[in-house]
Order: C-alpha cells, then structure tokens, then sequence
C-alpha cells in the first residue's frame, strides 16, 4: 500500500508507508492561520514512515512547535512537537486521496470560529484530551 500526498503547484511530494492515525480536526489558531483556512485535519505516522520524494519543505518554528511548508509554493504540509519526536502529522488534505481519511475526533474548541458546523456525532474537546 501507498499512500501519497503533495503541495498544491507538485513541486513537493511525499510518501507515507503506514496510514496515517489519530485523525483530528484541530481548530487552534495556530493551525487557522498556518493554513489559511477554519481548521486543519491532521493524521500522524511514525517520522521514518514518512518519505519526501520530491522538493523540500521549508520547516517554520513557531510557538514551540515545528510546522513544515512546501518551499515551492506554500502549502502547509506537516506538525513535529520537536525536530526529533517520534510521530510527525501530516495535513490529511494533502493527500491525492483524503477521502477514506475522516476526523475522529475535534480538538481546540474553544478557537472555534462560530460558522463552522461540528459533526455533533465526534468526541470534542476544549484543547487537547490530554488537557
Ligand atoms: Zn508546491
Ligand atoms: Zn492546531
């Protein structure tokens, strides 16, 4: 199985051995901004699982945390809580298919723009489960 995902103009690619996990929507606000847009599917996989087979992301450290970007053209691509963790997240909507991919959960509530509509049917937390 493979699985693969890029930026918006195919200047960066990249491969993911496993499917990705943990699938969330994160509505922080670091994630709105990075992005440009409500909120951000995120799923993680091992660091060694993921594989960059074409360009290089550009890596922005910003609030303690790692975001990768495609260097060609900006897409944001991948989150590292630090440069060596274990798990690397990868923005689910930049795979070429995102379709069997859906959110189990939302975190980051509380940054929740009022327009967006939740799927009440998800567990939902004010930040993380973990806080
Ligand atoms: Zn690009
Ligand atoms: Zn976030």
């Amino acid at each position: 199985m493979e699985l693969v995902g890029g930026c918006v103009c195919g200047g960066t690619r990249y491969v993911l051995k496993s499917r990705p996990l943990a699938l969330i929507d994160c509505h922080c606000i670091d994630c709105r901004r990075s992005a440009g847009a409500p909120y951000i599917t995120w799923g993680s996989v091992p660091r060694d699982d993921l594989v960059i087979t074409k360009g290089e992301p550009r890596k922005i450290a910003y609030a303690n945390r790692i975001r990768s970007f495609a260097a060609c053209c900006g897409t944001h691509l991948f989150f590292e809580d630090t440069k060596d963790s274990e798990m690397i997240d990868v923005t689910i909507a930049s795979l070429d298919d995102p379709a069997p991919f859906a959110p189990q959960k939302v975190i980051f509530l509380e940054d929740k723009l009022p327009w967006v509509a939740l799927d009440e049917s998800l567990p939902s937390f004010p930040k993380t489960p973990q806080t």
